[in-house]
């Protein structure tokens, strides 16, 4: 679990974009409401927070917030957790997570407990996993699981400002009920054609006649069709760090992928 880390090393190893504009370097820290929750698939929760103040809570597309949880962590200090914002950035003082519940995790199993109308005390915005949408490039958005959330921003916001650059999606889940967002992202394809989703199922069911398998399985052919007309393209991959390191190998080693163009958000 890293600690907020603004250090010159870090923000340059985190820096995505040289165009990225830049960043307080002390992220605020807030109390937020939940207002709202649901369940998006068998262990996901969505959660709605707003800003106790009721101030527009600023951030870019992508970038995650601290959760100051009322938990102890091993040393006896308040429970920390990273999670990426799943919205876009739109003048009000909300913003939307996706938390996997994972097995005997303190934190995660306690904001899918959490009762709308608690606060939770919250650091950020941070990090660098994120598009300026000024130089924006064509992308190919590489996630499993919850590592979908930061892409859902980007999309909306992408959009919501009128962006008609290729915007590929592909996301590993194991079944059917575990594809997140998955009536929302296809309304938005159906109306944006520069939105293109290709989900995979590890565990598909009969009659399903998309992608299966492992997201890796498919970046080489996904990233080769993209860039044969984009050829600055940039991938973004997020998620557990085992399919970070799956797919970030395909890119880099396989295809020669020059890093600048390779970005990466680890959630473990
Ligand atoms: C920058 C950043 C952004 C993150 N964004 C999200 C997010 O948007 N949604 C989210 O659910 N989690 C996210 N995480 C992970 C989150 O911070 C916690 O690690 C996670 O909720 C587990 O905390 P815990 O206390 O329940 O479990 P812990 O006891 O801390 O268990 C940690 C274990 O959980 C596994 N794990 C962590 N995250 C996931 C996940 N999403 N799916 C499956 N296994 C996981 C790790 O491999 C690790 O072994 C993010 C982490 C970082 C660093």
């Amino acid at each position: 679990m890293p600690a907020l880390d603004f250090s010159p090393r870090r923000r340059h190893n985190q820096r995505m974009s040289s165009a990225a504009p830049a960043r307080p370097l002390v992220p605020e820290t807030f109390t937020a409401r939940l207002v709202e929750a649901r369940l998006l698939g068998p262990r996901v929760r969505h959660l709605v927070f707003a800003r106790a103040d009721e101030k527009p809570f600023e951030f870019e597309a992508g970038q995650w917030v601290q959760l100051i949880l009322p938990l102890a962590d091993e040393k006896g200090r308040a429970l920390r957790r990273s999670y990426s914002i799943a919205s876009a950035p739109n003048g009000s003082s909300r913003f939307e997570l996706a938390v996997t519940k994972v097995d005997g995790g303190p934190g995660s199993t306690w904001l899918h407990g959490l009762e709308p109308g608690t606060s939770v005390e919250v650091k950020g915005p941070a990090g660098t996993f994120t598009r300026a949408l000024d130089t924006a490039a064509p992308s190919l958005f590489i996630a499993t699981g919850t590592g979908v959330a930061p892409f859902r921003g980007m999309i909306h916001d992408a959009l919501a400002k009128g962006r008609t650059e290729p915007l590929w999606l592909l996301f590993g889940v194991r079944t059917p009920d575990e594809y997140l967002f998955r009536d929302e992202l296809e309304a938005l394809a159906t109306k944006h054609p520069c939105l293109r989703l290709e989900p995979s199922l590890s565990r598909p069911p009969p009659g399903w006649t998309g992608r299966t398998g492992y997201v890796q399985t498919h970046v080489k052919a996904l990233w080769s069709e993209l860039t044969a007309s984009h050829p600055g393209a940039r991938a973004y991959i997020c998620g557990v760090k085992k399919m970070l390191t799956a797919a970030r190998e395909v890119l880099r080693v396989e295809l020669g992928v020059d890093r600048k163009q390779v970005h990466l958000e680890a959630y473990d």
